[in-house]
């Protein structure tokens, strides 16, 4: 364990075991979707907190450009002023490509005692059998499906005690379409926080005309292989939204 992967000293609320969130996305760009997703899954499991964790940039070749890893964990930075939300790196800092078991299991050094809970929205739902270590994850964490516009909320295959559904309001928001927006020279107001139109136009990201720097690689967006990174953890590689460091 390095000087920064100090394990931290966890007790929720009431002293209780800390629940906490955990949100893994491309985050490209954070939307007003994933954040409701968060906050009402934070309020109904009465969770301590809700970490995002953006995938990392993938060293080979898929199937579309991703915004470099640094710009999509600015803007989830740049989101919001809730004191719950939280921004992880550990998946930008691992080598090679990033499966949510590791993503678990970087968390678990981190968090040793407390409860998990993976958000996904019902569009990931029928990949989970897919991913690396499938069988392993029911243990790792409690995973909460949440409704989302355009996709059914299905379970199929899935262990009923492994996962919850939940119903949220409906965020017909995807971050395809803000990039979509952005390419026609729409900046997505009120689709994404104020602080992440303004980045991304400070960037020049998503632009047709290609961004500064060229400064986008192609990276995987399947949330199975969630993108790369190596193995920083530890309360130091967290931020919060308001771009202070926790410690
Ligand atoms: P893209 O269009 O690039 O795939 P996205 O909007 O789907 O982006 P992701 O970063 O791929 O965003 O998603 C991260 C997580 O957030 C996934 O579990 C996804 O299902 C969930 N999610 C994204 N948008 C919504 C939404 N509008 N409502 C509910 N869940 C959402
Ligand atoms: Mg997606």
């Amino acid at each position: 364990m390095s000087e920064f992967e100090v394990p931290v000293l966890v007790t929720g609320s009431q002293g209780r075991r800390r629940r906490i969130g955990i949100m893994g996305g491309t985050f490209d760009p954070i939307h007003h979707g994933h954040l409701v997703a968060a906050s009402e899954v934070l309020s109904v499991f009465n969770l301590d907190e809700v970490i995002f964790v953006p995938t990392g940039n993938q060293p080979y070749k898929q199937d579309r450009d991703v915004t470099l890893a640094e710009h999509r964990y600015l803007m989830a930075v740049a989101t919001a002023s809730n004191p719950r939300f939280s921004v992880s790196r550990v998946d930008i800092e691992r080598e090679g490509t990033t499966y949510t078991i590791d993503t678990l299991r970087d968390l678990r050094r981190v968090y040793p005692d407390a409860d998990f809970f993976f958000i996904t929205g019902a569009d990931v739902l029928p990949q989970i059998l897919g991913w690396k270590n499938s069988d392993a994850l029911w243990s790792m964490a409690h995973f909460v499906g949440v409704t989302r516009p355009g996709h059914q909320l299905d379970t199929a295959g899935l262990p009923p005690e492994g996962i919850t559904l939940m119903e949220i309001p409906a965020m017909a928001i995807s971050s395809t379409d803000c990039r979509n927006r952005v390419r026609s020279g729409i900046q997505p107001w009120y689709l994404v926080p104020d602080g992440v139109v303004q980045y991304i136009a400070k960037y020049r990201l998503y632009r047709a005309d290609g961004n500064v720097g060229s400064d986008r690689m192609v990276v995987s967006d399947d949330v199975s292989a969630r993108a790369v990174g190596s193995s920083g953890h530890g309360r130091d590689s967290h931020a919060d939204l308001t771009g202070q460091r926790k410690g």
